[in-house]
C-alpha cells in the first residue's frame, strides 16, 4: 500500500500529473482537511467513488439509520465536489468489483483514501483491495485521518505523535479538479441518477422511523453533512461547552451539554484535526475561564478517541475476544450458547423492559434518537455484564446498532472496559437505583421514556439486584486473584496502558473530585 511513484516532482514544476486518480471516500465524507482530495486536484484527471458495500449492510453492527445518515452525507458532498469539478459516483458492490467496473470505464493508476481502522470486514475488504490494487499496477496511497498509527511498534511516546499530527496545518480544500470531457459525459448519466434508497438496498423502511422521534432538547435529531457538523462544533464552542463537565454525566443535561461531535467524527465530516484545533484556538480567545474550562476538558476527550481506536488497530481481535484470555468462558455467551434465561434477559435490556426504570429509560432513549451519554452507556453495559451476567458480544452488537457513532475501536474497548474483561481496570459497576437518584432526582428524565411506570404494565425487576451483584462481584475477584491473571494484566498494561502512551491521567487525585469524576470516563 505505499506508494512509491509520489506526484511531488511533477507539481514543482507546476504541471498537472499525467496519470489518473480515484479518490475513494470511506469515512471521510467531508471536503475540509481531506489529504486524498487535495492530492487528486494535482492530476490530468481525477475521479471519486464511495461505495455502498453488502458486507456493509449486512454486516452485525450496520442499522439502517446509519445508512440513512450515510446517504444524507453523501447528497450534500456529492453537490460540493461537482461544483469544483469532481464527479463523485455512488456504486453499490463489493469494493474489488466495483474498482474493476470502474477501471474499464475510468483507466486510474492512482487510488486515494484514508486509513480506516475497521471490524474484521473492512480489514478483510482492505487486505483484498490491496491485492486488487498490486496485480493491476495501481499505486494505492492512505493517509491517516485521526491519531491512530498504523504499525505502531510500541505505545510509548504515542501521546506525542498525536499532538504532533493534530496541530500541524490542515489540509486547503483544492479550489477544483481535471477531468477530460469525455470521461465528464460518461459521468454524467450516473450523477444524475438520485443516490439509492433504503428499498433500493433492500434494507427495512420502517427501522428508522423512531429514531425521527424528536426529543423535546432539541438535538434528538440529528443533522448529517459537513454543514451540520460544523455548526454542532461551532454552538458547542461558543457556548454549549460551558458547564461541559458538570453536564456529561445526567442524561437530561448532557443533551445538550455534550458536544453532540460523535457521529460527526465516525462518518468523517469533521476531521479529528479540525475539531482540536479549532478547540484549542476556542480555549485561546475566551474570556470565560468557566467556558475555557469545560473546553478543556472536552479537548482531553479527543485524545481518548484515538487512543481507544488504537487499540483495535494493534489488537484487531478484540472485537471478538477477551483482553485478558484468563476470563474466557467466564460468562455465558463466551464460547458458550445461551441458555433460555439469558436470552430472555438479553431481549427484556434490548427492548428496555428490565424493570429497571434508569436502564429500560437510557435503552429506550438510545433506540429512539441513536444516541445516549457516557455514563449512562456504561451503565448499560454494566447492567447487562455484572446484574445480568452476559458476556459483552452480544450486548456489544446490539449497541452498535444502535449508536449512530458506532466507532468499532472505542466501542470494543468500552466494551470490555465496562464489563471487566480488560484484565486491568478497576471494576465499575453502576447501581440503576442510585445513578436515578443522582442523575434524575425529580424522575424527569425516567418519566418522559418510561410513561407507564407505576402501572400493571411495567415488568418487575428481572433479576435481584444484591444478589446478582455479589454473585458477579464474587465470581471476578476470585479470577482476578490467581497468578495467572495477574501475570497477564502487566503485559495488557505494556500493550495497550494509557500511562504507558504519554495521556495524561483521566481521574483527579483527590478523593473528593474522584468521587464526583467518576462514571465521567477513563482511560486504560
Ligand atoms: C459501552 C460504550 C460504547 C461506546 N461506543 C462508542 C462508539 O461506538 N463511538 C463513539 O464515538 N463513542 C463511544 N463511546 C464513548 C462515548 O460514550 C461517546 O463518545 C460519547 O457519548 C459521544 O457523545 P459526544 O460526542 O457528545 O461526546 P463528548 O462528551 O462531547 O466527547 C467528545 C468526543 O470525545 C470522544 N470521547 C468522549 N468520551 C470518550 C470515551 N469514554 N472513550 C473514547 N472517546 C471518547 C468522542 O469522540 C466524543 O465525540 C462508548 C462508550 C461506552 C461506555
Amino acid at each position: 500500500m505505499v506508494d512509491t511513484r509520489h506526484p511531488r516532482d511533477d507539481r514543482r514544476q507546476g504541471t498537472a500529473v499525467s496519470e489518473s486518480a480515484l479518490v475513494w471516500f470511506k469515512r471521510d465524507l467531508r471536503m475540509a482537511d481531506h489529504a486524498p482530495l487535495a492530492e487528486a486536484a494535482h492530476f490530468n484527471a481525477a475521479l471519486a467513488v464511495f461505495i455502498i458495500e453488502p458486507a456493509w449492510l449486512g454486516s452485525p453492527e450496520c442499522h439502517p439509520r446509519h445508512v440513512t445518515w450515510l446517504l444524507e452525507c453523501l447528497a450534500p458532498l456529492r453537490t460540493s465536489l461537482a461544483q469544483r469539478g469532481l464527479p463523485l459516483l455512488v456504486r453499490v458492490g463489493e469494493a474489488t468489483e466495483v474498482l474493476m467496473e470502474l477501471r474499464r470505464e475510468f483507466p486510474f493508476t492512482r487510488l486515494f483514501s484514508h486509513e480506516e481502522t475497521g471490524t474484521g470486514w473492512s480489514y478483510e475488504r482492505d487486505k483484498a483491495v490491496a491485492r486488487w490494487c498490486q496485480a493491476q499496477g495501481v499505486a494505492w496511497t492512505e493517509w491517516p485521518q485521526t491519531g491512530v498509527v498504523r504499525r505502531l511498534k510500541d505505545r510509548r511516546g504515542w501521546a506525542t505523535l498525536w499532538q504532533k499530527r493534530m496541530d500541524a496545518p490542515p489540509v486547503p480544500v483544492p479550489a477544483g479538479f481535471r477531468m477530460p470531457i469525455d470521461f465528464k459525459r460518461a459521468c454524467l448519466s450516473d450523477l444524475l441518477q438520485p443516490l439509492p434508497t433504503l428499498r433500493d438496498l433492500g434494507l427495512p423502511l420502517g427501522a428508522t422511523a423512531l429514531w425521527n422521534e424528536s426529543t423535546p432538547l432539541g438535538l434528538g435529531t440529528q443533522q448529517a453533512g459537513e454543514d451540520a457538523a460544523n455548526e454542532v462544533l461551532h454552538s458547542f464552542l461558543r457556548e454549549r461547552a460551558l458547564g461541559y463537565r458538570r453536564h456529561l454525566s445526567s442524561p437530561l443535561d448532557a443533551e445538550q451539554g455534550c458536544s453532540r461531535l460523535s457521529a460527526h467524527l465516525a462518518f468523517g465530516t469533521l476531521s479529528m484535526r479540525t475539531v482540536h484545533q479549532a478547540t484549542e484556538a476556542a480555549i485561546q480567545a475566551t474570556p470565560s475561564r468557566e467556558l475555557a474550562y469545560g473546553l478543556r476538558g472536552f479537548a482531553g476527550r479527543l485524545r481518548w478517541h484515538c487512543h481507544f481506536m488504537q487499540k483495535l488497530e494493534d489488537e484487531p481481535s478484540i472485537e471478538w475476544r477477551n483482553f485478558a484470555r484468563t476470563v474466557d468462558g467466564l460468562r455465558p455467551g463466551d464460547g458458550t450458547e445461551l441458555q433460555d434465561t439469558d436470552r430472555e434477559r438479553l431481549t427484556a435490556w434490548c427492548e428496555g423492559r428490565t424493570g429497571f426504570p434508569m436502564v429500560d429509560a437510557c435503552m429506550r432513549q438510545l433506540r429512539a434518537t441513536g444516541w445516549l451519554n457516557f455514563r449512562m452507556r456504561a451503565m448499560l453495559v454494566s447492567f447487562a455484564a455484572y446484574h445480568l451476567w452476559l458476556h459483552w458480544r452480544e450486548p456489544g452488537l446490539f449497541l452498535a446498532r444502535q449508536f449512530l457513532d458506532f466507532e468499532p475501536g472505542i466501542h470494543w474497548s468500552q466494551m470490555q472496559m465496562q464489563s471487566g474483561t480488560t484484565g486491568i481496570n478497576t471494576l465499575r459497576i453502576y447501581s440503576p437505583t442510585k445513578q436515578a437518584l443522582d442523575q434524575d432526582p425529580q424522575g424527569l428524565y425516567i418519566r418522559r421514556w418510561v410513561p407507564e411506570l407505576g402501572t400493571s404494565a411495567y415488568p418487575q425487576p428481572i433479576v435481584d439486584e444484591r444478589s446478582a451483584l455479589a454473585e458477579a462481584k464474587r465470581k471476578l475477584y476470585e479470577l482476578r486473584a490467581t497468578p495467572e491473571a495477574r501475570d497477564e494484566a502487566g503485559a495488557i498494561q505494556q500493550k495497550h496502558g494509557s500511562r504507558r502512551s504519554g495521556l495524561p491521567p483521566s481521574r483527579p487525585r483527590t478523593r473528593k473530585v474522584q468521587a464526583a469524576d467518576a462514571g465521567q470516563g477513563s482511560l486504560f
